[in-house]
């Protein structure tokens, strides 16, 4: 068998497992953090929760799932999605992130090594063409995964975890000094620190003049990690697609009264939102645009 025939499948099985895994990341992280704010009604519970412990189990009855019922995608599809022990429905979300999960990692191991390749980048992509190329694809691959983690982290929790932020800014450095992300180094580094003081400074500047609080911190990391991925030319219509989306969704939540109390509306999910939009090609058509290259 030859490389070609299961480059695609590695990519696939790398998409459900980690997909799984953000599973468990989206689910126990706010709850980790919740226990280190010695939240109280999180506290007995929470205390023993890490990522790794204990075992994946249902929400409902707590039964360990088998390692059978561990396969993602396939055992949700077998038990039609209820718990194979109490019968209970399980949320849909579960299926949902591991298939998202996939067909991004498959976009990026069959079509973004061709995809990135004409971009008139200096210092272009350090490889082999063609399949071999692996190197961009799991960059962008694990990029992926991150930023769909802290969409979902943050839309649950309005938290955005130092723990995944911050090595994604360093991954994006990596990546970027690899000649992995397509992009050079001095710009994945303008981006990251442009990234950061642009939101610092609105923030900075908004609780000055209002005296309160608009957006947090990890706001300005996650900026900061997709400015060192994507580089300072897209900060800014990055910033302003995220804008456009996060107020017409919280019109439409607060036409519907789903507004949460006394919670903001997490601006993360339009950042990451407007992030992959512009990685799936938005970028290209913005640079003809500007006629930049
Ligand atoms: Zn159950």
């Amino acid at each position: 068998m030859t490389i070609e025939a299961v480059w695609p499948w590695l990519w696939a099985v790398g998409g459900l497992l980690s997909g799984s895994f953000l599973n468990v990341m989206i689910h126990r992280w706010p709850l980790m953090l919740a226990a280190d704010l010695e939240d109280a009604e999180h506290e007995a519970h929470a205390r023993q929760l890490t990522l790794a412990c204990p075992r994946s189990h249902c929400p409902h009855c707590h039964a360990p799932l088998t390692v059978l019922q561990l396969i993602p995608v396939l055992s949700f599809v077998w038990l039609r999605g209820r718990c194979g022990h109490c019968r209970q429905p399980i949320a849909w979300r579960y299926p949902a992130v591991e298939l998202l999960n996939t067909a991004w990692w498959l976009w990026c191991g069959l079509a973004l090594p061709a995809w990135l390749a004409p971009i008139p980048l200096p210092g272009a992509m350090v490889g082999l063409p063609g399949v071999h190329n692996w190197g961009p694809s799991l960059a962008w691959s694990l990029w992926g995964s991150a930023v769909l983690a802290l969409a979902w982290i943050d839309w649950d929790s309005t938290w955005l975890p130092d723990g995944l932020t911050q090595p994604l800014v360093w991954g994006g450095l990596v990546a970027a000094g690899l000649g992995w992300s397509g992009l050079p180094l001095p710009q994945a580094l303008a981006g990251a620190v442009l990234g950061y003081l642009s939101l610092w400074s609105v923030a900075t500047g908004f609780e000055w003049v209002t005296g309160q609080e608009g957006m947090g911190g990890g706001d300005f990391k996650l900026l900061a990690a997709l400015g060192a991925w994507c580089g300072p030319m897209l900060l800014i219509p990055l910033v302003l697609m995220a804008s456009v989306l996060g107020l017409l969704v919280g019109v439409v939540l607060r036409a519907r009264g789903q507004l949460r109390d006394g919670r903001y509306i997490p601006f993360g999910p339009f950042l990451i939102g407007a992030a992959v939009a512009l990685r799936l090609g938005l970028d290209r058509l913005i640079q003809t645009a500007w006629g930049v290259s």
